[in-house]
């Protein structure tokens, strides 16, 4: 199945403990579409200014993500500066700057209209649901967002949220959204809200689904090396809604392995800054780290 997604494309300022990147291509919707076109066809609707690099741009048709929904407007681009602390778990975001977003109107191309995924990626959740209307009957709708949105734009989220499937948050946003820091408490507050599946993201620490009474728990990749862990979100909601594009199936057995692609996704993003790693990695790669899950995982009851 076709995934239509919306998100940010973006320019990052990054500061690791041990180095920095300037203009680093980033954006919610570049570490997705890159991440998800490994395992399904990828439409991809936002907008970039005209310091857009035609490197970056041909970078992503390169991957084969679909841009017939990617705008060019007079402007800059979104920009993102962000600053992780020592334990590479705290970021602190120093500047954002919607640049072209703040006028951005999505269209959605009348052929992707039909489109029966859509993830909507990390952006201002009244544009989310402006790309969810203009789309007939997706079978899977899929929302990540941030603290920024939830603090700021609480009832635009709120509105959105009710047509929305499954929810891909860490663990402070789902405590921020539902007033609950129990996770399963959490899942609860959320299925009210509309999504009855929460896939919490929790880092280092791996990844939380929950899905009325079903609970999965998956590790965290043990292997790799951090150099900048910007997207590992966004790549690890690629592996989730990728594979599930792919198999044409919600069942929770199904959803456990899309949580392993999700984090096999993640953990090649954060071992470079940018998307370096993820876009250099084939499918190959990302099955033999699959395995490598399923070694480490698997233990007799
Ligand atoms: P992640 O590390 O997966 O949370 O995603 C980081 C990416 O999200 C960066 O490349 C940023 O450009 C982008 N980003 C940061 N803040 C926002 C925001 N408020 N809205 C949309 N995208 C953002």
């Amino acid at each position: 199945m076709n995934i239509l997604t919306v998100g940010s494309v973006a320019y990052d300022e990054v500061i690791t403990p041990f180095d920095r990147r300037e203009r680093a291509l980033g954006g919610s919707a570049t570490f997705f579409s890159i991440a998800a076109r490994h395992f399904a066809p990828v439409s991809l609707v936002a907008v970039v200014g005209n310091d857009f690099n035609l490197a970056d741009e041909q970078l992503l048709e390169h991957k084969g993500v679909d841009l017939a929904g990617l705008e060019k407007v007079d402007g800059k681009c979104f920009f993102w500066k962000g600053e992780y602390l020592a334990n590479w778990n705290d970021r602190i975001t120093h500047d954002t700057q919607l640049n072209v977003f703040e006028h951005f109107k999505p269209k959605v191309p009348h052929t992707l209209r039909d489109s029966e995924v859509v993830f909507l990626g990390n952006i201002h959740p009244s544009l989310q649901l402006d790309v969810l209307n203009q789309v007939d009957k997706p079978k899977v709708v899929a929302l990540d967002t941030m603290n920024l949105w939830i603090k700021e734009t609480r009832a635009d989220l709120i509105e959105t949220l009710k047509h929305v499937d499954f929810l891909l948050i860490n663990d402070s946003e789902a405590a921020m959204l539902s007033g609950q820091r129990q996770l399963i408490e959490a899942a609860k507050t959320i299925a009210e809200m509309g999504p009855k599946t929460l896939c919490i993201k929790q880092g280092e620490h791996g990844a939380l689904l929950i899905r009325g009474e079903e609970i999965f728990m998956a590790p965290a990749y043990p292997k790799c090396t951090v150099v900048d862990p910007t997207g590992a979100g966004d790549s690890f909601a690629g592996g989730f809604i990728g594979y599930l594009a792919a198999q044409n199936d919600l069942s929770f057995d199904t959803l456990k392995k899309a949580v392993i692609y999700g984090s096999v996704m993640g953990s090649f993003t954060v071992e470079s800054f940018s998307v370096d790693r993820l876009a250099s990695i084939t499918r190959d790669d990302i099955e033999a780290r699959y395995r490598e899950f399923v070694t480490y995982t698997h233990f007799e009851a």
